[in-house]
C-alpha cells in the first residue's frame, strides 16, 4: 500500500527531482559567481545505493511516477547510468535536466540504461552571447550533445533558456527559430532569486510578457489546446504548429496551486519546494540505519510543511540558503 505524499493544500506530489551532485562545469551568470560555490564534501553526498534506496521508497511507499534527475550538471556524477538503469527497473518515467556538455558520450548509454527523455539548458545560440553568460566557451560542445540525444532517441527534447536583461534579452525569436529549425521544443524561464550571489531583482527580470511580446512580433502564438495540468509551462503554437513554444511564469504568474514535485538534494535533504527554507534529513536517517518505513514517515510529514505558494511577491519572502544549483532545478 502506498501513501500519498499530500501536504495541507490537497496536493500530491508524483514528480521527484533528485538533484545528484552540486557541482557544475559551466558557470551561468544567473546561477553561480565565476569561482564556483563551496562544493559538498563527498561524504556528505548520497552514495549511489543510498540515492537508489531513496527513490525506491518515494516510488514502492510514497506514490513516486516519475523521476528527473538535475543538478549542479548531473552529467558530472559518475554512477549516473547506473542510477538511471536502477531507477527504469522501478517502472517510472525517468528525464535529465542537463547542460548538455559531455552528452554526445553518454547519450546512447543512457538511453539503453532507460532514461526517457532529457531537458537541456541553452541560453543563445550564438557564441559569445553564450560564453558571456556561461563564462565558458562550449556552445559547440552543447550542440554535439542535443544531437546525441536526438540520435540516440531521447526526444522530445526540450530547451529551457533563461533571458537576461541587456545580455540575451534581444534573442528570443532567434532562439526559437533554432530550436524549431533542429526540432527542439524551447521553453523560456522566468528568472527567478536563486541565484548563489543574490543578484536577482524583480526590476531587471525579464518577464514572461515581454517574452511573449517579442516573439509574436515574429511568430503568431496561439494558446496550444490540451490542458496544461501541472506543467508548469504555458504553451504555444508557432504559426499555427505543430512546433510550440513555452513560457514558464514561474515570478509573474505562479503555479504552485497546481504543484506535483518534491526534491531531494545530492546530500539526502527532501525540500518540498525550491523555495522552501526548511528541509527534511533523509541521510540521517538512512545512515542511523532507519527502516524504509520509517524514512517514508519522515518524508510524509516533510509535506506537510509545504506551503500555498512561493511568495516572491511578500514583503516577508527570503531567498533559500541554497542556491537553485545545490537544490535541484
Ligand atoms: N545544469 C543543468 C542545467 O543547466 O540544465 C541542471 C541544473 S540547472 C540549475 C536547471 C535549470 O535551472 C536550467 O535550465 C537553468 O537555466 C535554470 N536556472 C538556474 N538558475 C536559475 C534562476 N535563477 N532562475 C531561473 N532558472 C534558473
Ligand atoms: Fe551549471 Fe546549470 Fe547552473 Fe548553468 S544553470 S551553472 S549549467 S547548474
Amino acid at each position: 500500500m502506498t501513501t500519498p505524499l499530500a501536504d495541507r493544500f490537497g496536493r500530491v506530489a508524483t514528480d521527484l527531482r533528485v538533484s545528484l551532485t552540486d557541482r557544475c562545469n559551466l558557470r551561468c551568470n544567473y546561477c553561480m559567481p565565476a569561482e564556483g560555490l563551496d562544493w559538498l564534501p563527498t561524504e556528505q553526498t548520497l552514495t549511489d545505493d543510498e540515492i537508489v534506496r531513496l527513490i525506491t521508497i518515494g516510488v514502492k511507499r510514497l506514490g513516486i511516477r516519475e523521476v528527473r534527475f538535475t543538478g549542479g550538471e548531473p552529467l558530472l556524477r559518475r554512477g549516473l547510468v547506473d542510477i538511471v538503469s536502477r531507477t527504469h527497473a522501478l517502472g517510472v518515467e525517468t528525464s535529465l535536466t542537463t547542460n548538455a556538455l559531455g552528452l554526445s558520450r553518454t547519450a546512447q548509454a543512457l538511453a539503453d540504461a532507460g532514461l526517457d527523455r532529457i531537458n537541456a539548458s541553452i541560453d543563445s545560440v550564438r557564441p559569445e552571447t553564450f560564453a558571456t553568460i556561461t563564462r565558458r566557451d562550449r556552445l559547440k560542445d552543447v550542440v554535439a550533445g542535443l544531437e546525441a540525444a536526438k540520435a540516440a532517441g531521447l526526444g522530445p527534447i526540450k530547451l529551457n533558456a533563461v533571458l537576461l536583461r541587456g545580455t540575451n534579452d534581444d534573442q528570443a525569436a532567434e532562439l526559437l527559430r533554432w530550436s524549431i529549425e533542429h526540432g527542439y521544443e524551447l521553453r523560456f524561464i522566468e528568472q527567478m532569486p536563486l541565484d548563489a550571489q543574490h543578484d536577482w531583482s524583480r526590476a531587471a527580470m525579464v518577464t514572461a510578457d515581454e517574452i511573449f511580446d517579442q516573439l509574436s512580433a515574429e511568430f503568431a502564438l496561439t494558446p496550444h489546446g490540451e490542458p496544461r495540468g501541472s506543467a508548469p509551462a504555458e504553451l504555444f503554437d508557432v504559426d499555427g504548429g505543430p512546433a510550440t513554444v513555452g513560457i514558464i511564469a514561474s515570478v509573474t504568474r505562479p503555479f504552485c496551486g497546481d504543484c506535483d514535485r518534491v526534491r531531494l538534494t545530492a546530500d539526502g535533504q527532501v525540500r518540498n519546494c525550491l523555495f522552501a527554507r526548511e528541509e527534511s534529513d533523509l541521510r540521517a536517517a538512512l545512515r542511523s540505519g532507519a527502516t524504509d518505513g520509517e524514512i517514508a514517515e519522515r518524508w510524509v510529514i516533510a509535506m506537510l510543511g509545504k506551503r500555498a505558494g512561493h511568495g516572491i511577491d511578500d514583503v516577508t519572502f527570503l531567498q533559500p540558503d541554497r542556491p537553485m544549483s545545490a537544490i535541484g532545478g
